[in-house]
Parts: structure tokens; C-alpha cells; sequence
């Protein structure tokens, strides 16, 4: 018998992150949603070759870590835009204009999972799936409706 531990393993080994993780982040890269990123991280190394002749500076430091703080608040906006397009999809029911062999409901979860994905893989830590097999983990110990009304 397969326990939801057994699953949850399972979802770890050959989860979605696993699976499309990385080419996904190519993707990303090929078609240019990285490219405004790489670009500001280039002017500040650029900075710090003329002002400290290649050494690294804590003000370096913290203008890539503000760089990519800022890209990730860019890459949730992308996120909650497909969540619009998602929205829109189940106000017009109906194929999808650009994948019209999915609904737009599907392709528009899609393209809002394929975002959160690329996102993934600039953070530090382990893949999504497996944070999502360890939360589905602690929320088996959760009260119902995680103690709330709905
Ligand atoms: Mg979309």
C-alpha cells in the first residue's frame, strides 16, 4: 500500500521541478526575461572594475542582492498578471488563443506555474517540489481547515 509519506518521496524524486526546473530557466534566458536583470548585475560589476579595480565591495554587495530582490518582485507581478489572464479565462470560457487545443483556464494555470518555476529556480534552497512534499507533510498535522472558517 502507498502511504502519502510514500507520495509525498515520490513527489521529491520525480516532481515537477525535477522535471522542467531547469529548462525552464533556459527558456526563460533564450527568450530575454533575464536579460534586464543580467544587464544591471554587468553595470555594477562594470562599477566595481573601475572604482576598486575588480574588488568586490560590500556596497557591491548589497546593489546585487537589492538587483535581485527588485527582480523578484518583478517576477511576481509577471506571476499575478497570468493570475489576471486566468481570471479573464474563466470570465470567457473557452480554447485558448495561442494553445487552442487546451481551455484558457488550463493555459493560463500553465503559464502562471511555468513563471512561479522560473522563479523557483533563482532562489536559493531546495526545488519547489520538494518544499511543497514537506508542507503537504506538516499541513497532514494541521487542524481541519487549518483551524479557520474556510
Ligand atoms: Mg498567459
Amino acid at each position: 500500500m502507498t502511504t502519502r509519506q510514500d507520495k509525498y518521496d515520490m513527489i521529491k524524486k520525480f516532481g515537477l521541478n525535477a522535471v522542467t526546473g531547469d529548462s525552464i530557466r533556459e527558456w526563460a534566458r533564450e527568450k530575454g526575461f533575464e536579460e534586464d536583470v543580467d544587464e544591471l548585475h554587468e553595470v555594477v560589476d562594470c562599477a566595481v572594475r573601475l572604482a576598486h579595480n575588480g574588488t568586490t565591495t560590500d556596497s557591491s554587495r548589497r546593489a546585487h542582492a537589492t538587483i535581485e530582490r527588485l527582480f523578484t518582485l518583478a517576477q511576481v507581478g509577471l506571476i499575478i498578471s497570468e493570475l489576471g489572464e486566468f481570471v479573464e479565462a474563466v470570465r470567457k470560457p473557452g480554447p485558448d488563443d495561442k494553445c487552442p487545443e487546451h481551455s484558457g483556464q488550463k493555459a493560463e494555470l500553465a503559464d502562471t506555474i511555468i513563471r512561479i518555476l522560473h522563479l523557483d529556480n533563482r532562489i536559493d534552497g531546495a526545488p519547489i517540489d520538494h518544499v511543497i512534499a514537506d508542507k503537504m507533510l506538516v499541513n497532514e498535522g494541521r487542524q481541519h481547515k487549518h483551524g479557520k472558517l474556510a
